[in-house]
């Protein structure tokens, strides 16, 4: 009789890893199913040419939950990470700012620019650390049932909002003000050098669809100061994003899930509403008591599982998700370190191109009317700063995120 599992995991990107991971440690037999001839999805290592190995997807991890790292013992697995500081150099037209780690380091740094600036910096961080670490939680709960919750769930939503109300009146005014705002507005009424504006937007506004007078943008800046991006800062990862994944499918092997790369699933398999299994593309059948899927929500719903066996409400909502992709990923292998206009030292591990916040807008404008952004702002990572491993004595690897 074939094989029967209890859960089948599609897809092996980080998530699906962790997936397979807990849920084999709970002792469900479990089977994860990758396409490509690697797991890992966007944290992947590749050879990007002879001796030069690049993290072609995500450059930096930050927002790995410290519990998952501790739970599946990764570190003993092979993960290792190499935290920015300064975490980012912003280069504009003739001048640079550093953003450290450390708050202080950075406030000194801005009393060249702007007293005002650096007075408003310590103030600025810790809202919206605060922000961050009120809302921590819900990242770890089970997504209340929003329709008709249960008590317990109303409870718990209930604990959080006494938690944001502790914070005291101003801060959360302030709170329920920001996140419909643009991250334009909400920056503008903190700071007034541009270079500083221009550089918390990219990282409120990178790989969305949106520029910095867009509404709602403000609240992306909150996802960068949530404890596990403070503890452990942005962070390369040792040998490249590939590492973190390797770390994951070890700990899913050990606590005895199946992966099975080169696997395409073709479909969800369906009877009477329930879920049956998959069908890979080569037409093997295998019988799974559930699935999970690590593919996008348009895939998964509107291309693995037959509509016929989905509420269309349901589909009108995943058909009316908006998924526009607008980052492209540009790879460099060097025979020697970049250098560049504006900064006096050596290349900083991580720099990026964002003059003004204006500039970052007519970006947008061209993704905005389907063109391409005549003059993008770059995020741009050289990983070999910290981590020579990935390349021949000597030369480097540049990654670039082109918006
Ligand atoms: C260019 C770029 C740069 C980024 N940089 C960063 C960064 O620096 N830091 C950061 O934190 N985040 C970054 N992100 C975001 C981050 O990479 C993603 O959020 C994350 O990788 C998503 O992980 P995932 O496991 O959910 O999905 P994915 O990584 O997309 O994995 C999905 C997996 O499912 C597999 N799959 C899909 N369909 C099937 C099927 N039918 N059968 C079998 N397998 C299937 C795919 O091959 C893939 O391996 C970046 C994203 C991009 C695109």
């Amino acid at each position: 009789m074939a094989d029967t599992y209890d859960v089948i995991v599609v897809g092996g990107g980080h998530n699906g890893l962790v997936a397979a991971a807990y849920l084999a440690r709970a002792r469900r037999r479990v089977l994860l199913l990758e396409r490509r001839p690697e797991v890992g999805g966007a944290a992947a290592t590749e050879e990007l040419a002879p001796g030069f190995q690049a993290s072609t997807g995500a450059d930096v991890c930050g927002l790995l939950r410290p519990e998952i790292v501790d739970d599946l013992n990764l570190a003993a697995r092979g993960l290792r990470f190499l935290p920015l500081d300064p975490e980012v150099t912003a280069l504009g037209d003739h001048t640079s700012l550093r953003i450290w780690r450390d708050v202080w380091r950075t406030q000194a740094e801005l009393m060249t620019k702007s007293p005002r600036d650096a007075e408003a910096y310590p103030r600025f961080t810790a809202f919206l650390r605060d922000f961050a670490t009120a809302l921590d939680p819900l990242f770890t709960m089970t997504p209340p049932n929003v329709a008709a919750p249960t008590l317990r769930e109303q409870m718990g939503l209930l604990r959080r909002a006494l938690a944001v109300r502790r914070l005291g009146k101003d801060t959360m005014q302030q709170m329920l003000r920001m996140p419909p705002m643009s991250v334009r507005d909400f920056l503008n009424e903190w700071f007034e050098t541009e270079l500083l504006k221009a550089s918390f937007a990219v990282d409120a506004l990178v790989g969305t669809f949106q520029g910095p007078f867009s509404p709602g943008t403000a609240f992306g800046l909150v996802l960068h100061f949530l404890p596990a991006v403070q503890g452990s800062g942005w962070s390369f990862v040792k040998g490249g994003m590939g590492t973190l994944a390797s770390a994951l499918a070890l700990a899913a092997r050990e606590a005895g899930a199946t992966i099975r790369t080169n696997a395409d699933v073709h479909r969800i398999t369906s009877t009477d509403g329930r879920v049956t299994g998959v069908e890979l593309s080569n037409g093997e059948r295998i019988v799974g008591r559930a699935v999970a899927s690590n593919a996008d929500p348009k895939r998964t719903f509107l291309h693995l599982i037959d509509p016929e066996e989905l509420d269309p409400e349901f589909l009108v909502h995943v058909r009316n998700f908006e998924m526009n992709g607008v980052v492209a990923k540009v790879n460099f292998a060097l025979d020697r370190a970049p250098g560049f206009p504006g900064a006096s030292e050596a290349v900083p591990a991580h720099f990026r191109i964002c003059p003004s916040l204006e500039y970052l807008e007519r970006a947008y404008d061209d993704a905005k009317y389907g063109s391409v952004s005549v003059a993008p702002f770059l995020d741009v990572f050289v990983p070999t700063v910290m981590d020579p491993d990935l390349a021949p004595t000597g030369k480097h690897v540049v990654s670039t995120l082109v918006q």
